[in-house]
């Protein structure tokens, strides 16, 4: 099967194009070769750009079928048990018709500590039962054996006493983090730390994770200058902070920005608001809002995720990789709403029905 978009604006994950054309051959990109092709779509007015990869998300049942609607063709999970994980697997390895994925698996975290006290609020059909913890030094390497054995892609760590969101809980100690990432770091796993605080995101740079997996809120902005230095990416999950009406967010992601340390555009997206797909394209504006260039908000979600997540066939629109493509109405290079009034998706080459 091959499908021609023709004369589309085109931002390639990194820069944009006014207008090309863009082969789709088989499941990938493909230089046009001038060659007969199955089907031709006026891309006039519209733009081709990267499928959007969210860096932040919570897949359960249904939902990469949900953000794939929306034009997110990836979905890094940040939290899944092994029998959902193993279910969404095969989903994704069947079907074009919802988001791929990679996934932390089991997050790291001391017994009783977050998100153990978000887990009672799930509906009954995605009740998770009783996970792996972890309690001490001792057990790190265990535990990062059991992700690496679930096939775990990354590992995440929760640094987090509840203190942002009014609890008091159990967390990780800093020697008990650095021997999680030390261990992970032996089987050739990044670690992506959660870190409300700047506080806790001290813990996270001392132990040497590659990434956070949320700006931090508590507005004490002298980090930011070591988080660049460390060579470490944060994950925005602006909508997420909006929804669940934390503030201080924004001023680090900027802070950030301006210091030049990579954001990834994540939601944190879960059953609950914020919903798959569609808040991605939320993030994007309070992308811009912090501080972005339109083109940079859009990199935030293709390209950049791409290559700190390790994922060089996608992200980029380019002869040979993947064809994850999102064709929208309008220009998001110069309004990033637009980035909503989709015309198609593609996942593998194939065009999702509308
Ligand atoms: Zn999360």
């Amino acid at each position: 099967m091959r499908t021609l978009i023709r004369a589309a604006r085109v931002f390639d994950g990194e820069r944009t194009t006014p207008r090309a054309d863009v082969l789709i051959d088989g499941e990938l990109i493909a230089e046009y070769d001038g060659q007969p092709v199955d089907v031709e779509v006026d891309g006039a007015g519209k733009t081709l750009l990267p499928g959007l990869i969210d860096a932040h998300t919570h897949v359960f049942d249904g939902n990469l079928e949900q953000a794939l609607g929306f034009g997110v063709t990836t979905e890094l999970d940040m939290f899944c048990l092994p029998g959902n994980l193993a279910r969404q697997r095969k989903l994704v390895a069947e079907r074009n018709d919802v988001a791929d994925l990679r996934s932390a698996g089991v997050l790291a975290t001391a017994p009783g500590g977050h998100p153990s006290q978000l887990m009672a609020a799930l509906p009954e059909s995605d009740a998770v039962g009783p996970f792996d913890t972890v309690a001490n030094v001792e057990q790190a390497k265990a535990f990062v054996d059991a992700r690496v054995a679930d096939g775990a892609d990354y590992l995440k760590v929760v640094i987090d006493d509840g203190e942002i969101q009014g609890a008091d809980l159990p967390v990780l100690g800093p020697e008990v983090v650095a021997a999680l990432v030390e261990a992970a770091h032996g089987a050739g796993l990044k670690v992506i730390a959660h870190a409300l605080t700047a506080g806790e995101v001290e813990i996270a740079l001392d132990a040497g994770v590659d990434g956070l997996a949320h700006v931090w809120v508590d507005g004490e902005l002298g980090l930011v200058e070591r988080v660049r230095r460390q060579g470490v990416f944060v994950v925005s999950t602006l909508v997420y902070l909006e929804v669940t009406g934390v503030e201080g967010g924004a001023r680090t992601a900027r802070a950030l920005h301006e210091a030049g340390v990579p954001l990834l555009a994540g939601t944190d997206a879960t059953p609950f608001a914020p919903f798959h797909g569609e808040s991605m394209h939320r993030e994007l504006e309070l992308l811009v809002q912090a501080g972005l260039t339109n083109e940079q908000a859009l990199a935030a979600a293709t390209s950049v995720p791409a290559h700190h997540f390790a994922l060089p066939d996608r992200g980029r629109i380019h002869p040979g990789l993947q064809a994850d493509l999102l064709l929208a109405e309008g220009d998001p290079t110069t309004d990033i709403t637009t980035t909503r009034s989709i015309e198609s998706v593609w996942r593998r080459g194939t065009k999702l029905p509308r």
